[in-house]
């Protein structure tokens, strides 16, 4: 790593950058906000995280023979997005796979949102290779590539479903320093006392509301 400090990406700026592009790998600096959105229609060309997916992959294996996280990450767009049976059958032809089950699930890097989660399918096979990044962020051993969707608990339908390469490998990194498993059920907790009215407690006041499937894919406990 350079030891100096970046210099604002705005052509006509010298400025210490202070802020980056959220969508860029690596991300691309500025001095200020006023300097990123003055460059954005220069920049957006060469930006190559903007471009947004319903869906994303991320290879057990770089088909560039890479190592980063961003050489394990392909887009990926599913025609038949929103009906986890049509995904599973799409993954399953499209990819190959004998079967497609639920790999797992994250949320995202950003705190605040408690309301939907990154979901992952699979192909579970032992015979294959363990994709690191996937059981980095889920806190579980997962083998083979998987499949990347936003998703979210029944009765939550109000999130973006198409998200960048680079707001993706934002969470993928915030995963090498946070742990998966207490992440997850701090933002559960979060959802559970804000947004049904739980009691401090966690404990349910009304009736089965919060069941086990989501309105879109399968929402098994983590
Ligand atoms: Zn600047
Ligand atoms: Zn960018």
């Amino acid at each position: 790593m350079s030891t100096e400090a970046p210099i604002c990406a705005e052509p006509s700026c010298k400025k210490a950058a202070t802020t980056s592009c959220d969508y860029c790998e690596p991300p691309t600096q500025y001095c200020s906000d006023l300097c990123l959105k003055a460059d954005y229609k220069r920049h957006k060309k060469g930006c190559n995280g903007a471009e947004k997916s319903n869906c994303f992959l991320i290879r057990a294996k770089a088909s560039n023979g890479g190592t980063s996280d961003t050489d394990h990450i392909e887009r990926f767009s599913l025609e038949s997005y929103g009906e986890w049976k049509a995904e599973m059958k799409e993954l399953k032809e499209r990819l190959s796979w004998a079967e497609a089950n639920e790999g797992g699930k994250f949320y995202s890097h950003d705190k605040s949102v408690h309301r939907w989660y990154y979901y992952l399918y699979n192909f579970a096979d032992k015979n294959k290779t363990q994709n690191e990044i996937a059981s980095r962020c889920t806190g579980r051993t997962i083998y083979g590539d998987v499949a990347v969707v936003r998703s979210s608990p029944v009765g939550f339908n109000d999130y973006a479903k198409r998200f960048s390469r680079g707001e993706l490998l934002r969470t993928l990194d915030f995963y090498r320093h946070n742990n998966p498993c207490s992440e997850f059920a701090e933002r559960e907790r979060t959802r559970c006392s804000i947004d049904i009215g739980l009691g401090p407690d966690g404990l349910r006041l009304s009736g089965a509301t919060h069941i086990s499937m989501s309105a879109t894919h399968f929402s098994m406990s983590h």
